[in-house]
């Protein structure tokens, strides 16, 4: 993991989206700029429309940008070939969905969904159940363990989504709209857990949400606009990004 001074993780420069359907071209992205520190917890605000699951998506290796420059890590997101995305997925990025049943599989039960991911990774059965046990206990759970999604409730569902999506230790953390589905008590509850576990396991975490609530509970917010970075809300003293004295920018 990066995390020398002032060398950002994730770095993003003049980033460009542009979706071509028929004759039509999208421009989701123009020219975003954003650099996040190792173990940063960022929320990206901005309204529907604004291209945060796009960002999002091109974070997580799924999708490509059209122009600009991308890197997390060591990686250049702009070069990588379709075989480097799928393992940068499998074992350094964490991605959990606003919908809850998107992120679990219904006929399994908390801790089997948990392992899943190690399984795909050839983790051995000992490391995997006592590591999803150790991760369903971090998120709050231990009580939960045999149960199956639909015993659970929308906030017991995501938490097992953070718990699956920490299951291969991976370095930074993605989440679209975590808390959407939720009410307000239980998402800050959500929010609560994002970052205990990003003091445990010092995941840079990045959360997309159109709730501007999210502030007080994270160490930055990047405000999105018609698809570039507006404007940031820091705040101190939780988490302090090398090298930056005040809430300038
Ligand atoms: P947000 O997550 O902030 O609501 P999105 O990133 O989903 O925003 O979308 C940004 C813009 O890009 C929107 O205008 C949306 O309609 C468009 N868009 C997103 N995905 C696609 C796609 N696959 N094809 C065409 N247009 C898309
Ligand atoms: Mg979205």
């Amino acid at each position: 993991m990066t995390n020398q001074n002032n060398v950002p993780y994730i770095s993003c420069l003049d980033l460009f989206k542009i979706y071509k359907a028929q004759d039509l071209e999208v421009v989701a992205l123009r020219g975003l700029d954003l650099e996040v520190m190792a173990g940063e917890m960022v929320a990206i605000v901005g309204a529907s429309g604004s291209g945060k699951s796009t960002f999002l998506n091109i974070l997580a290796g799924y999708d490509k940008p059209s122009a600009g420059e991308i890197r997390v890590g060591e990686r250049n997101l702009l070069h990588i070939t379709a075989k480097e995305a799928e393992d940068y997925r499998l074992r350094n990025v964490g991605f959990v969905w606003q919908q809850t049943a998107r992120n679990l599989v219904p006929y399994l039960t908390a801790l089997e969904n948990v392992e899943l991911p190690m399984i795909l990774a050839g983790r051995k059965a000992k490391y995997r159940i006592e590591r999803s046990k150790e991760l369903l206990e971090a998120v709050g759970l231990s009580h939960r363990l045999n149960h199956k999604p639909n015993q659970l409730s929308g906030g017991e569902q995501q938490r097992v989504a953070i718990a699956i999506a920490l299951s291969n230790e991976p370095e930074l953390l993605l989440a679209d709209e975590p808390t959407g589905e939720l009410d307000s008590e239980t998402a800050n509850e959500i929010l609560d857990i994002f970052k205990s576990l990003r003091d445990t396991y010092q995941t840079t975490i990045i959360i997309v949400t159109h709730d501007e609530a999210v502030a007080t509970r994270v160490d930055r917010v990047v405000i999105v606009r018609d698809g570039r970075a507006s404007a940031e809300i820091v705040s101190l003293p939780d988490f302090r990004r090398p090298g930056v004295e005040s809430n300038n920018k």
